[in-house]
């Protein structure tokens, strides 16, 4: 790795960026499904490993490449390996390290899908699965089994943003022969680096803060060593859930803007969670950055900045959740989050809508739950935002006329 001693900002606008034919300072989109042999014997040898080079795009391809050469620098990780998705991306590496038999111990809070994929996938296939609250290290430890094969830790998690402790996490997951997995989609490696943490092995939806500009569906992993590479490899190349040319492309763009614009999701997000914390018609606020957060110690020794993620509890329950949404002019309505522009969600009349208030009150989604996205815009012109919207919920008794 080139760029070793510098420091983090300097590898986002450098890692992956290598020499190419007429001298450009960016990777070119080799947009190509196959890469032509020079001769039978080239072929030959490239088939078998003893000549450098390429193939075909779902085995390997130099813009997919230059991307995960980015992405594994920044997470200090051995290599890494492009995928369509994030999940695509989950499930290679439960395709690739679990078999019938074994055991998974998963955060409860966890992202919805990876949950799902676990519960009615995996378990169509042998694997047992058991969900708890990770951020509490004794459920941890009660949940491992003697099949644990692995512990899967998302920090911080939706939808109360809890933070579990990697490292401590990673110490039980070795001390039973398992591996620790950590989703690190809502840090990215600007503020986390789980590797360094203890983790085996870590992923991202790419779709979010890496790539951060909204236009691109794609996932990352990234392993530790050649052995545990090899593996994810052969398993993504038979299993087919590969990255595109243009999608790498776009990502390794978005990388070289990260640190910046983690820096100022953070400073955003600091501001508007003080901001909304004092709000009468604000119930709670859940953000790593404020000292009501029940793990903020955790969250200051384990990650560098809080991240650009807010959960918040509006006092007017349903209605009033239903009131913002309708109101907020300059966030966005939609789902996802990571990208440049601030966006806004109320699960219940949204993404959990169907679930009925007694199952989304079983998973922890209160009626007034607001999750919020933090954009890079001027910090102003999203309270003012905000503000006017919360100005739109009448007071308390008003709203169940
Ligand atoms: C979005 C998301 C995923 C899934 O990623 P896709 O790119 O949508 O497949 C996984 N984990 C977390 C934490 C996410 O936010």
């Amino acid at each position: 790795m080139k760029n070793k001693n510098l420091h983090f900002e300097s590898k986002c606008v450098h890692s992956g960026i290598g020499e190419y034919e007429f001298g450009p300072v960016v990777p070119p989109i080799y947009q190509t499904s196959t890469f032509k042999f020079e001769s039978a014997a080239h072929g030959a040898a490239l088939f078998k490993g003893e000549a450098e080079g390429y193939i075909y795009t779902r085995m390997k391809n130099p813009t997919i490449e230059a991307m995960e050469n980015a992405v594994a620098e920044l997470e200090n990780g051995y290599k890494a390996l492009g995928c369509a998705s994030g999940m695509a991306a989950i499930s290679t590496i439960f395709t690739a390290l679990l078999k019938n038999g074994d055991h998974v111990v998963c955060s409860k809070s966890v992202y919805g899908p990876t949950l799902t994929v676990l519960q009615s996938i995996f378990s169509k296939f042998g694997v047992e699965s058991t969900f708890v609250d990770t951020d509490i290290i004794d459920e941890i430890k009660k949940a491992v089994k003697p099949n644990t094969k692995i512990i899967y830790v998302e920090s911080p998690a939706n939808p109360m943003i809890a933070i579990t402790d990697i490292n401590v996490a990673s110490k039980i997951a070795h001390e039973n022969n398992a591996l620790l997995v950590v989703d690190n989609t809502f840090m990215s490696p600007a503020l986390q680096q789980p590797l360094n943490l203890g983790a085996d092995v870590v992923l991202h939806s790419m779709t979010k803060f890496l790539n951060g500009h909204a236009d691109v569906v794609a996932g990352i992993i990234v392993v530790k060593d050649e052995a545990m590479y090899s593996l994810m490899r052969k398993t993504l190349n038979q299993m087919g859930g590969v990255i595109d040319p243009f999608n790498a492309f776009l990502v390794h763009r978005g990388l070289r803007t990260l640190s910046v614009r983690m820096q100022k999701h953070c400073e955003n997000a600091q501001l508007i969670a003080e901001y909304l914390e004092n709000h009468p018609k604000v119930k709670w606020v859940r953000y790593p950055g404020l000292k009501s957060h029940p793990n903020y110690e955790l969250g200051l020794k384990q990650h560098k900045a809080p991240g650009g993620m807010i959960s918040f509890e509006l006092k007017g329950g349903f209605k009033a959740g239903e009131i913002v949404m309708n109101n907020v002019k300059l966030c966005a309505l939609a789902v996802s989050l990571g990208g440049v522009e601030s966006l806004i969600q109320h699960p219940a009349s949204m993404t959990h809508l169907s679930m009925g208030e007694e199952a989304r009150k079983a998973a922890g989604i209160s009626e007034g739950l607001v999750r919020l996205s933090v954009g890079i815009e001027n910090v102003k012109d999203l309270i003012e935002d905000i503000e006017q919207a919360l100005e739109k919920i009448p007071e308390k008794e008003k709203i169940f006329l």
